[in-house]
This record gives structure tokens, C-alpha cells and sequence, in this order.
């Protein structure tokens, strides 16, 4: 809010509250001089060459009661806070103004707001580019599932932005290969892992050409588990991460950057001779009874919430405080037993993708990790991982 600004009636529209000249000013001034919806140049007549601000400040929600996207509770009071809150005004050329207003169902409220922020902070970090990180945005899309889960270069690139990472290339998006008709057999993984070390690779060279930092990487995967867990395991060991999430609602940005860590909870498996199954199921619950179809006479181990939910990530701190806390039950469970340990979990996406850096730098053990072919059928075998070996690819080299 610019505080103590007060808007006026505006005398032509009965109703309808004005935005105050100094708000104003601000609104082109964040939003640069240009439409925040088309990006054309709003303080210039192309036709003439004159100097010519010829924008319009348009509200997110409404001057009046009356307004676009106005909602049933949306009284005089609303409105007139709503024209004084830059948060709410956006800078717009007529044609995108008209567009946005006419058709409010097409622009909605949570849509406008989010584009304004996200305009609004891509002004902030290219203004200010001293004190960004670079970093190389990779997506990662597996092969496995037919969905329509799309994560665009742009939704990474914007989520980025908002933790002053800037993207020091094209962001790449990786498709892995969907299985064969043998399903996710070891030729597939093997491919798979040449696939993501390939792409790796290149990025990696130019990177250590180029300045010879360890790379900067801001990845988002959204894949079957077993797969990204294994590029999870070619990640860890080779950049500096900085891993996104993305929610049901398809962003990428953190839902709660102040939310504190989750309360994880750990029981170790029972004495005895059985294999050790280890249990993650943080998104969702997994019933013992799924585990010992697959895995009969397991012994389980289990790391879990006290609600496991979906949308546990809430910021990159709950990352982190998933490796942290983890990591010292992992390392008893393998000095425990020379046997595999074997993995059956519900986690998000981004998890799966820390869990196999874990692998990559301080577990070297064998690792058993089973999934399910479709949400309902039972649990499978899908993947052994050892100690990573060097790829084919990097021997040559
Ligand atoms: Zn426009």
C-alpha cells in the first residue's frame, strides 16, 4: 500500500474510485514503461518516434463494486483500498486493458495477481543483475507416465526470478524416452542415464570453459520415482542444487517460504533376519500390507509425517531438512546389513530427485527400489542401483 494516499471519487462514473497521481507514477515506474500483459513500449510512439505515455493503469480487482472481476462481498470499502495498492494495478496498453476487462473469466483474479508480481519482480532482478546467481534451468519430463504434467521453461525461469537465480542460458527441457514394450527394464534405465548424462554433460563443459565455477543448476523433474531418483544420483555429486517443486496448481514458486520444517518421524526395523525395507511415504500413506506382497518376510523401516500429504514442499528449507534428517538413518540401516536395502516410497517429486543425490555422495550401498505400474497394482521390482560407476561416455573422454 502507498500509505496515506486517499483516492477520489472519480465524477464521471458514480461509484467508481480514481487512482491518485503519485500511485500512479509508481505503477510505471515498477512496471519499466511497458505493458505488463504484451510487453510493447508504452512511452513511445513507434508511427511518430515521439516521446508519448500512452498506457493506462488497470486494476486487478475493481475501481467499483460494479467492477470486473468484482465478487459478491466486493463493497465500496474493497474498492477503494484495491485503487490505492500498486499490488493491485497493473500497467497496461488499451488493447490488453480492454482484452483483460471484457473478458474476466479468461483473466481471472489469482491469474492477474500472479503475473503482476511475477512482471514486476523480472523488472526487480534485471535492474538489479549484480545481485543474482546464474544458474542453468533444467527440466526434466519423464517418458514413463502419458500425462499432461507440462512444466514450461518460463514457469522455471519465473520461479527462478523470485529466488534471484538467473538463467544463464536457454532453459533446457529434457524428455526422457518412454519405456519399451519390455517396461523399465535395465536397457532402459541404462539409456536413460546416457540420455541425462549426455545433456549433463554439455553444460557442464561450457560451464567449466567458461569460468570454472562448480555449475549452478535449478532443476524441476517430473517423472516416475525410480527415474528420478537415478538423476537425482547424476546430479548430486556434480553441481550445486537448487531443486523446484511444482504444486497442484502448477506453480513453481514456494507456497511458504517462512513455513517451518515438517515433523518427520522415524522407526527402525525390527530385529531379525528378513530383508529391510525402507518406507518413505511422506505424500502418501503406505500400508504394510502393500510392502510384504512384494517384498515377503520384510523387515520395515519407516520414515514418514504424522499427515503425509502432497503438498508437504513448502519451501527448499523442507528439502534440506529432509536430507538432514535422513541421513543418519540411512547410514545405520546400510551398516546394518550387507543386503540391499529396499525402497518403496510415496514422496513428491522434488524428494525423489534429493533422495538419489543422497545416494550419489555419501551412501554407497546397494539400493533395491520398486514402484507401481499405475496407481493401484502392487509394488514391483524396478531398478537396482549400486555405487554409481563411471559412465561409458566420460571413459572416453
Ligand atoms: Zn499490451
Amino acid at each position: 500500500m502507498a500509505g496515506g494516499q486517499k483516492p477520489k471519487r472519480n465524477n464521471e462514473q458514480a461509484g467508481r474510485f480514481s487512482t491518485p497521481e503519485p500511485v500512479r507514477r509508481l505503477v510505471w515506474v515498477r512496471a519499466a514503461g511497458h505493458c505488463e500483459q504484451c510487453g510493447v513500449d508504452v512511452t513511445r510512439d513507434f508511427r511518430t518516434g515521439k516521446t508519448f505515455n500512452w498506457a493506462e493503469v488497470a486494476h486487478v480487482l475493481p475501481a467499483s463494486p460494479q467492477g470486473p472481476r468484482a465478487s459478491a462481498g466486493y463493497d465500496e470499502g474493497a474498492a477503494e483500498r484495491h485503487t490505492v495498492d500498486p499490488d493491485n494495478l497493473m500497467l497496461l496498453c488499451p488493447s490488453c486493458h480492454a482484452r483483460t476487462d471484457l473478458d474476466a473469466d479468461g483473466y481471472p483474479t489469482h491469474d492477474l495477481s500472479r503475473h503482476h508480481r511475477d512482471h514486476i519482480d523480472q523488472i526487480r532482478h534485471a535492474a538489479s543483475r549484480g545481485e543474482t546467481q546464474r544458474a542453468s534451468g533444467l527440466v526434466i519430463l519423464g517418458g514413463h507416465f502419458a500425462t499432461e504434467n507440462i512444466v514450461r521453461a518460463r514457469d522455471l525461469a519465473d520461479a527462478m526470478l523470485s529466488e534471484s537465480l538467473w538463467a544463464d542460458e536457454d532453459i533446457q527441457i529434457l524428455r526422457l524416452r518412454a519405456p519399451g514394450l519390455d517396461g523399465r527394464d535395465e536397457v532402459y534405465w541404462r539409456a536413460i542415464e546416457q540420455d541425462i548424462d549426455k545433456s549433463l554433460q554439455d553444460r557442464l563443459t561450457k560451464r567449466t570453459n567458461a569460468l570454472g565455477d562448480p555449475l549452478n543448476l535449478a532443476v524441476v523433474g517430473l517423472a516416475d520415482i525410480p527415474t528420478l531418483i537415478r538423476v537425482g544420483r547424476q546430479l548430486g555429486d556434480r553441481s550445486n542444487r537448487f531443486l523446484f517443486s511444482r504444486d497442484r496448481s502448477g506453480t513453481l514458486r514456494w507456497i511458504d517460504p517462512a513455513a517451518p520444517a515438517p515433523e518427520w518421524t522415524y522407526v527402525g526395523p525390527p530385529p531379525g533376519d528378513g530383508p529391510i525395507a525402507l518406507v518413505l511415504a511422506l505424500s502418501a500413506a503406505l500400508a504394510d500390507a502393500a510392502i510384504l506382497d512384494a517384498l515377503p518376510g520384510a523387515r520395515i523401516a519407516r520414515f514418514t509425517l504424522p499427515t503425509p500429504e502432497y503438498g508437504l514442499i513448502r519451501n527448499r528449507a523442507t528439502i534440506d531438512s529432509f536430507r538432514r534428517a535422513l541421513q543418519p538413518h540411512l547410514s545405520q540401516l546400510e551398516a546394518s546389513t550387507p543386503d540391499p536395502l529396499h525402497l518403496f516410497a510415496a514422496i513428491p517429486a522434488a524428494i525423489a530427485l534429493e533422495f538419489g543425490a543422497l545416494l550419489s555422495t555419501n551412501h554407497a550401498h546397494q539400493y533395491v527400489i520398486y514402484d507401481r505400474e499405475g496407481g493401484s497394482n502392487p509394488f514391483a521390482k524396478m531398478m537396482e542401483l549400486g555405487p554409481r560407476q563411471p559412465s561409458p561416455t566420460a571413459i572416453e573422454q
